[in-house]
Parts: structure tokens; sequence; C-alpha cells
């Protein structure tokens, strides 16, 4: 029964009441409060965007959004490591990104990945830049909003490169909706309300991934969600939403019971996206196929591949080139993957990603195909 509402933690004056005891009848909660995090709109005044900055997002994101409704025949190549570890790394390599954009730009629109916040399947592992900036040491997702915010805006002031991340809390986007010119709603999220909902809310392309599982209709349903307008409880306010009509798919690959890994970018899974498509009402349907993860079995030369197989439907079937809309490449300096710790510069600590002398050929080599 409740007692007494100030005792949470949460909303107590005089700062955290952490492990109340639940034998004198008291709230239990197992969590501690350990400091109040600005909000984001503090965060924003305290690191702005230049008007260089502003001014370059918005032509990405017109640009952008051109291919997702189609009045551009460009491919979107989401590209760049599993997780952003370390900012000159990422840098570096969004810097080579830049170069070979310039070589492309009339094929395709280069958005790099900066994944600051990784789902992890048993909870166990790194978590990613907001939690820690370093990623040798303790957790501070202090440090953790102010590193991702300047590694997003850097991305954009130095090299005119606004990013991708992964929506994985809906309640951090709002720290960086203003630098992203793509969202992805990972695997594990897209059955999620919350994220739906607020991904109706987003003004530039979010990507619904398939489930682990592999179920297409959730997916379908995610897109249905956040194509609607909603109204919800958000950060503490009541808000509506327009709806977001680029809301589209990212078809990932999926694991069964047994644990193994099934692709989901062959011909015949394209076709039955296109069905899929043709039987709801949806705005501008449309894919990315995500050529690692389940879909590469994180075999990540295998990416290369898979880019090729994609392309080649896509010239046998009209219906697919028009859903088609690019890929999801995981790519870093460095071949493979490494432990933490391991220290290897450029060489991903989470997935296997494409090193970058064969993440270039395979980025003209799409081009040369569109
Ligand atoms: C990722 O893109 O690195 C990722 C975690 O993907 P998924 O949600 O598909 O597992
Ligand atoms: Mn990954």
């Amino acid at each position: 029964m409740i007692k007494s509402v100030s005792k949470y933690a949460e909303d107590t004056a005089d700062g955290p009441k952490p492990y109340c005891d639940p034998v004198k009848g008291d709230f239990f909660m197992a969590m501690n409060f350990l400091r109040k995090l600005p909000i984001p709109m503090e965060i924003k005044k305290q690191f702005p965007l230049t008007e260089k900055a502003i001014k370059i997002k918005k032509e990405r994101d017109d640009e952008i959004a051109r291919v997702f409704t189609g009045e551009s025949d460009k491919l979107v190549l989401v590209i760049g490591p599993c997780s952003a570890d370390r900012e000159d790394a990422v840098l570096d390599y969004i810097s080579r990104l830049a170069r070979v954009q310039e070589d492309v730009k009339d094929k395709l629109v280069l958005v790099p990945r900066i994944y600051t916040g990784k789902p992890r399947t048993t909870g166990e592992g790194y978590k990613g830049m907001l939690h820690q900036p370093d990623p040798s040491k303790k957790p501070d997702m202090l440090q953790g909003i102010i590193a991702i915010r300047e590694l997003h805006s850097r991305a954009i002031d130095d090299y005119g490169m606004s990013c991708a991340d992964e929506m994985l809390y809906v309640q951090n986007y709002r720290y960086l909706d203003d630098v992203l010119s793509y969202v992805a709603v990972g695997a594990r999220s897209s059955e999620n309300q919350e994220h739906r909902l607020v991904a109706s809310g987003i003004g530039v392309p979010v990507g619904m991934k398939n489930p682990t599982g592999g179920d297409l209709g959730v997916m379908m349903n995610s897109i249905t969600a956040g194509q609607a307008a909603h109204m919800f409880v958000y950060r503490g306010w009541e808000v509506e939403t327009t709806g977001n009509p680029l809301t589209h798919a990212i078809l990932r690959g999926s694991v069964d019971k047994y644990g193994v890994a099934h692709q989901n970018y062959h011909y015949e899974d394209l076709r039955l996206l296109c069905d899929l498509f043709a039987k709801k009402d949806l705005k501008n349907p449309a894919v990315i196929v995500d050529t690692n993860h389940s879909n590469s079995g994180k075999k990540y030369l295998e990416q290369v591949r898979i880019c090729n197989e994609v392309l080649h439907s896509a010239r046998h079937s009209a219906e697919i080139k028009k859903i088609l809309k690019g890929f999801m490449i995981e790519s870093y300096l460095e071949d493979g993957a490494q432990k933490i710790g391991e220290g290897v510069y450029g060489k991903s600590i989470t997935d296997p990603c494409l090193g970058w002398e064969k993440s270039k050929e395979l980025i003209y080599m799409v081009a040369e195909q569109v």
C-alpha cells in the first residue's frame, strides 16, 4: 500500500534516499539515485551546434529524405563501427569516409554509424560510450552524455557528416535529436511500444529492425506505429506526434530456437517484404539491408558478397529496386574485433567489422551498381 510518495528517492528534496527498508514498510527500491543529470536542454545550451553544423545537418537531412521518398535514386549507406569506442579512431574513420563521400556523391549518401549505446544480449559487457566514455574506466553517465554529443557534433563540424545512432534509450534521444540524420531502433527494441511512439515524433528516417526471432509481422507493425500520430507521456510531458512517414524496415537476419542464424536478405525475402508492404497502406515503403549481425552470422567479410547479392536482386525485380534504399554495414579501420583492453586502434570491441581498405572498395563497388 502506498504510504508516502515522498519516500521515493527521486522526490526527496535533500537528495537520494536509496535503499528503503521493506520490513519497516517503506518503499523498497534496489536503485541508488546517485546524482541528478542535466536535462537535454541544459546540455544543448552548454554544447550548442555551430551555425555551420546546423546548415550541414539540414542539407543532409533533406538529401537523405529524398532517398526514402523516392525523389532521389541514390542509395544510403549507414556505415561504421558496431560501437563508437574512442573519439580519435571514430573521427579518423569518419574523415576517411568524408573523402570517399566526395567521390561517390552522385550515387550514394554515406551516413556514418556513431553507435553510442549498445544493447547487450545478457546485460553483460560494454554498454557503449554513453555509459563508458573510456571503455577501460568506470561508467560515468554525465561524461558519457557530453562525450557522445561532442563526438556527433564534431563529425558534422569537422567533416560535414551528420550521423546515425541507435535509439536504445528513448529518454536519452533528446540529447542528440539535433545532430542525428538517421535513427535505428534495434532488434531487441522494435517490439517496444515506447520506441514506436517516440519514433513517430522523430523528423529523420527511423529504421525498425526485424526482431532477433525474425518475425517480419513485428517489424511491419512497428513501421505502422512509427508512421502514425500518437499522444503519450515523454520525459514528464504530455506530448503529441504527427507520425514519421520515413519510418522503414531494416532486415538484419534472425536466430531460431536452436540458436541457428537465418538470413533475410535473399531474393525471396525481399520479394516477401514487397508483398508485406503491398498489403499495408504505408508511406514510402523502404528497406535497408543490414549486412552483418544474423545476416552474415557475424562473418563480417560476407558483407561484400551480401551487398552484391542484394544489388543483383534489385536488378531482377523492379519492386525490390523500388523499396531498396541502401545498406547498413559494420566497418572500421581494422578487420575483425578485439577484446576490451587489447588496445588496437580502430578495431571493434563489439561485433567484428570490415576493415578500412575493404570497406572503401565496397563503397565504390556499390556506387558503380547504382
Ligand atoms: C547493431 O546494429 O550493432 C545492433 C546491435 O544490431 P541489432 O539490434 O540488429 O542486434
Ligand atoms: Mn553490431
